[in-house]
């Protein structure tokens, strides 16, 4: 049967790469089709896309969707656009559609995904940011929905497929001890400053930020890497995906970025996924899964490996990781707010207004000033998003007071 997909966040670096592999396994089965796609600047780039998927469904901005009509008319394609947050989720929700690809960067993702989970939809998963900032509203949703959630974020699909078949279907089956799941390794890159110091990063510029060592990735996920609050935001992810408290959950940096990450038995096993470090290969193993098809990755040559190494984070230089932790300790407002300050202080140092130091200090005081607010959990995505706007407005006054 065919597998109708859409990709939310098709012009970008996990969109590229899901529909690079679409475009091979379509020249020769049917087993997938592109239903829908969405894009939000690079229109240009979408409207390629268009041309070469036909895909039957669009989202776009709301603004520029007269536009954009116009165009796909002019080019004979006869396209339904839809836009904004609405018109993402209509597409996420659509009747027709099996799989929808999450790969939106940001909170601007959340709604869609969500929507996607309550539709009971095959949901891979890129975007980490809908379970930082909701993971018990996302795994409820997935289970009451009775949808599917495969992680394509390389390190925990690594573990998806280092757990045992039972685990996989259901994840709070990882508590029966005749599974004997001890701890999960997440391995981080350590990102470009690994071997640099604390007073090089904070003098690095965004080339120099974005400059990953082994992964080619969107410019907001290259400077996370570069603060290891991509690890950060990954823990908080596992936690949820494998419902296993963070204290479970180990970060190791592997700066080969060989090993995607490993899970513990308590029989002394460690299993792990290696690979190269190409995003194709969890993608396609989501996108197939059970069954496995080509992604177009070379294989990994053990002959041709060096070394492969394990270090401690340093969490003074990486204050983002130790953040992140202590956030997942302290409940989903402070995930919430943690994810939303980083963006904000993300966004400040793309425009040159803070260093590449000052996105942990902004986040740490963001947290700060909210935990003094006592807010309540929220248990609707409208709090969610609530929560998630004081934290901007917060994180912007202190980007405006300390840094301007
Ligand atoms: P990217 O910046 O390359 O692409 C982002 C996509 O989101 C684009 O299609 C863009 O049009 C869309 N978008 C941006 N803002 C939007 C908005 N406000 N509304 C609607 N659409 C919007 O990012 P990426 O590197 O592809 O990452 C996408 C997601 O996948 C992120 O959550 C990231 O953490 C995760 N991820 C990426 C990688 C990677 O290798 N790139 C690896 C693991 C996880
Ligand atoms: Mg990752």
């Amino acid at each position: 049967m065919t597998q109708r997909i859409t990709v939310l966040g098709a012009t970008g670096s996990i969109g590229d790469s899901t529909l690079s592999i679409l475009e091979t396994a379509q020249a020769s089965s049917t087993e997938f089709e592109v239903y829908a796609l969405s894009g939000h600047r690079q229109l240009d780039k979408l409207l390629d896309l268009c041309q070469k998927f036909a895909p039957k469904r669009v989202a776009v901005p709301t603004e520029a969707v007269a536009t954009f009509a116009q165009r796909l008319k002019a080019a004979n394609l006869s396209v339904d656009v839809v836009g904004g947050e609405s018109g993402l989720i209509e597409l996420a929700e659509d009747p027709q559609v099996d799989t929808v690809v999450a790969a939106i960067v940001g909170a601007a993702g959340l709604p869609s995904t969500l929507a996607a989970a309550k539709a009971g939809k095959r949901i891979l998963l890129a975007n980490k940011e809908a379970l930082v900032m909701a993971g018990h509203l996302m795994m409820q949703a997935v289970r009451d929905n009775h949808a599917t959630l495969l992680p394509i974020d390389s390190e925990h699909n690594a573990i998806f497929q280092c757990l045992p078949e039972p685990i996989q279907q259901d994840n709070t089956k990882i508590h029966q001890s005749e599974y004997g799941v001890r701890k999960l390794w997440l391995t981080a890159s350590g990102g470009p400053f690994l071997h640099k110091t604390y007073a090089d990063m904070a003098a690095a510029n965004i080339a120099e930020a974005v400059k990953h060592p082994n992964w080619s990735m969107g410019q907001k996920i290259s400077i996370d890497s570069a603060t290891m609050m991509n690890k950060g935001l990954e823990l908080i992810e596992a936690a949820h995906l494998f419902d296993l408290p963070e204290a479970k959950i180990e970060v190791v940096i592997h700066p080969q970025s060989i090993i995607h990450s490993l899970v513990e038995y308590s029989d002394g096993s460690l299993l792990a996924q290696l690979g190269s470090p190409d995003m194709k290969t969890p993608i396609a193993h989501a996108l197939a899964y059970p069954k496995r098809i080509d992604s177009g990755v070379v294989p990994l040559d053990l002959f041709a490996l060096a070394d492969l190494e394990f270090i401690r984070p340093d969490l003074n230089k990486f204050a983002c990781l130790r953040l992140a932790r202590d956030a997942m300790q302290s409940g989903m407002v402070a995930t919430i707010g943690l994810n939303a300050a980083n963006e904000v202080a993300v966004k400040a140092f793309i425009d040159e207004q803070v260093k590449l130091t000052d996105i942990a200090l902004i986040n740490e005081q963001t947290l700060d000033t909210m935990a003094q607010q006592a807010l309540q959990a929220p248990s609707h995505i409208d709090e969610v998003i609530a929560i998630d706007q004081r934290a901007r407005s917060i994180a912007k006054q202190i980007v405006a007071k300390r840094y301007c």
